[in-house]
């Protein structure tokens, strides 16, 4: 029987490279989409034809308690289990500290940070009957040091989840391991629209000098998962090229 893996968000960007990872370590894979249905089943199509494991693409916003609830009892009912959760859906609504909107402040929590206490919620159910499992949220080094007004709703959202990463370990010991992992830049269409200039300053900033690959945040979530990180638990990663605080 393979392992199976649910990762949210997961038509493109980080979540796309981290449903691939895990398909070449031989996991089935589900992929969870919002809107993009055409990606993630081309996506779907490229991973069963390379690799030799199962595949479900759901849509669901994470947002929504009763589709979140549909979604994990639609791979309950196709797999039987779920072994591990990434919960990478994310949104960053950036805008000038003057333009901040309560509408926008409450999507990015409602997306980041009440969708990763709900799919929690749901596969954590199935994990703890089987009394095994692990959680990873995609949390950000915005959530801990790199401040930005621009996105402090959603740097806020980001703190949230590494305070309810370190609550889910506690609730779910000692049969679920729950990590957090705090990526710094990474290239992927969240940032596509970011000025030339700001991206060459930030780039400077990091000591590998560059934005990281969808990949290398992909591989760090692999590596929680696996028996090779059993005894890391509440834990957040940063993984974000080194930074300069000299
Ligand atoms: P992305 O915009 O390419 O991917 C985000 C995915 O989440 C998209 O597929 C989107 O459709 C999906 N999504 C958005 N709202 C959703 C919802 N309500 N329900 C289900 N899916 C939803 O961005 P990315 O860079 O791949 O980001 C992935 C995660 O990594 C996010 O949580 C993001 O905050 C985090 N992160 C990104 C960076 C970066 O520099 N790109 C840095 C740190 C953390």
């Amino acid at each position: 029987m393979k392992p199976v893996a649910l990762v949210t968000g997961s038509s493109r960007g980080i979540g796309k490279a981290t449903i691939i990872e895990f398909a070449k370590k031989g996991y089935d894979v589900v992929i969870n989409y919002l809107s993009s249905e055409e990606e993630a089943l081309k996506l779907k199509k490229m991973i069963e034809e390379t690799y030799q494991v199962q595949v479900l693409a759901i849509q669901a916003d994470v947002s929504k308690e009763e589709e979140v609830k549909n979604m994990v009892e639609e791979v309950i009912h196709t797999f039987g289990h779920i072994d591990c959760l990434v919960n990478n859906a994310g949104i960053a609504i950036d805008t000038t500290f003057e333009d901040k909107t309560v509408e926008n402040f409450r999507r990015t929590l409602d997306v980041n940070l009440i969708g990763t206490f709900l799919v929690s919620k749901y596969v954590g159910k199935y994990m703890l009957e089987k009394k095994e499992g692990t959680i990873i949220n995609i949390s950000s080094t915005n959530g801990i040091d790199t401040i930005y007004p621009e996105s402090l709703d959603y740097d806020a959202s980001k703190a949230g989840i590494i305070s309810l990463t370190k609550n889910l370990a506690l609730q779910y010991a000692p049969y679920i391991r729950v990590n957090s992992i705090a990526p710094g830049w990474v290239l992927t269409e969240m940032n596509q629209e970011l000025d030339p200039e700001f991206v060459e300053s930030e780039q400077q900033k990091c000591l590998l000098k560059r934005f990281a690959e969808p990949e290398e945040i992909a591989q760090v979530a692999v590596f929680l998962a696996s028996r090779d990180a059993s005894y890391i638990n509440g834990e957040v990663i940063r993984v974000d090229g080194g930074v300069n605080n000299g």
